[in-house]
């Protein structure tokens, strides 16, 4: 048997693998992890079969073909009224998964510090300490998860090397306000730390709000790697086409790593998205498209005992179960699953420390058919 040390010694299989096998054991209805079950536009499949049949089938350029870098170039711009030039600062990659991946892997050193709020989404800290950063979390508390910026500003040292943000937040389904992205900017202003900021849900908000890209903010820009990601926008999550855009310069360090860590990614689906990104409808819809689906979540489940931390993006939702059992959230998550046949994902695995506030997150990009089934269950636990 060979031996060998492990580099991420206290990293297991993670939540979602653990819990989709769970839940596909006990057919349960699964609103465990974030994917929507059902199709993606028509139009969109057939853009990528038309790029299939007309020889788009190998290599595409290192850093993405340059109209879909051009097309996302013109987006962002006219949403958020900030230029990326397509040719030096936008990055087409496998996912965000792989942006977020290649973005610390560039950048973090041995012994630096990049700043993690919790709860937080699992991509970011195994890849800090995988290259010998050291992670300074700060928890933060429900049910609105705001950030005291004192405690923020105590943290940050000469060692800071980055700090990651997540907007809307996922599971929280927290979103930052203006305000929120000012104080950072103020903060980080004169320092040479980096942003991290994963926006993969920004065409997810509710409530006639608005997404609070760190584009907006110029001194926040000038800093700033932001990462996105198809997958959620257009219901294709199997796909994992997603991109990022940075300054010149950080881009340039990041596509050095890009170019050995995957060198370019699959050429026929960006022929498709670059097609389809050109109408605004395709994205400008989703707000209200999951708006619609959180309020029919909320109204079929409004009789039972769970008590519901607003969501106001991302097609998360969490429930707090703490007035049915004092159990701790991956233990009555396992028994959701066995007994009662529906799949969630405990947030503790997301915080500091495993801290457990009895709270649950279910994905409500689902048919109303599966919403239905799952409130059922949630209203007959008592
Ligand atoms: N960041 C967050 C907050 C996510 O929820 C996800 C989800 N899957 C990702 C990054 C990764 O996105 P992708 O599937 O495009 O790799
Ligand atoms: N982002 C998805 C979620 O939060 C999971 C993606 C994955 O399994 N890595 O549910």
């Amino acid at each position: 048997m060979i031996e060998t040390s492990s580099k991420l010694p206290n990293i297991g299989t993670n939540i979602f693998t653990y819990i989709g096998k769970l839940a596909n054991e006990y057919k349960a209805v699964n609103l465990s992890q974030g994917f929507p079950d059902f199709s993606p536009d028509p139009k969109l499949l057939q853009l990528a079969e038309d790029a299939l049949k007309n020889g788009h089938n190998q290599y595409a350029p290192m850093q993405g073909t340059f109209t879909l870098r051009k097309t996302i170039s013109e987006k962002i711009e006219e949403l958020h009224g900030k230029s990326y030039h397509p040719e030096y600062e936008i990055t087409i990659t496998a996912g965000a998964t792989q942006a977020i991946f290649t973005s610390i892997s560039t950048f973090v050193q041995q012994d630096d510090e990049v700043i993690v709020l919790k709860p937080a989404y699992d991509c970011y800290e195994p890849v800090i300490e995988l290259f010998g950063g050291k992670i300074v979390p700060i928890q933060l508390e429900g049910p609105d998860f705001k950030m005291n910026w004192d405690t923020f500003k105590s943290v940050i040292g000469p060692k800071t090397k980055m700090v990651v943000i997540n907007t809307p937040h996922n599971p929280t389904g927290t979103i930052w306000s203006k305000s929120d992205m000012l104080q950072l900017q103020e903060i980080l202003k004169s320092t040479n730390i980096i942003l991290l900021s994963d926006e993969v849900y920004e065409h997810i908000v509710f409530d006639g709000e608005e997404h609070q890209s760190a584009a907006r903010f110029p001194d926040l820009a000038s800093r700033s790697i932001i990462c996105s990601s198809f997958g959620k926008t257009f219901h294709v999550t199997g796909w994992k086409v997603g991109y990022c855009v940075a300054p010149k310069a950080l881009m340039q360090e990041f596509q050095k790593v890009h170019q050995f860590n995957v060198f370019c990614i699959n050429h026929p689906m960006q022929k498709a998205l670059t097609e389809y990104l050109k109408t605004p409808k395709h994205y400008l819809g989703l707000n209200s498209f999951y708006q619609t689906k959180r309020d029919y979540f909320l109204k079929a489940i409004k009789d039972s005992k769970f008590k519901v931390i607003p969501s106001s993006g991302t097609y998360f939702q969490l429930l707090d179960y703490s007035e049915i059992t004092d159990e701790k959230d991956i233990i009555f998550a396992e028994k959701l699953i066995r007994d009662h046949k529906l799949a969630s994902i405990p947030v503790s695995v997301f915080n500091l420390d495993a801290r457990d506030d009895r709270q649950l997150r279910f994905c409500f990009a689902k048919t109303e058919i599966v919403l239905d089934q799952a409130a059922q269950i949630l209203n007959t636990i008592r």
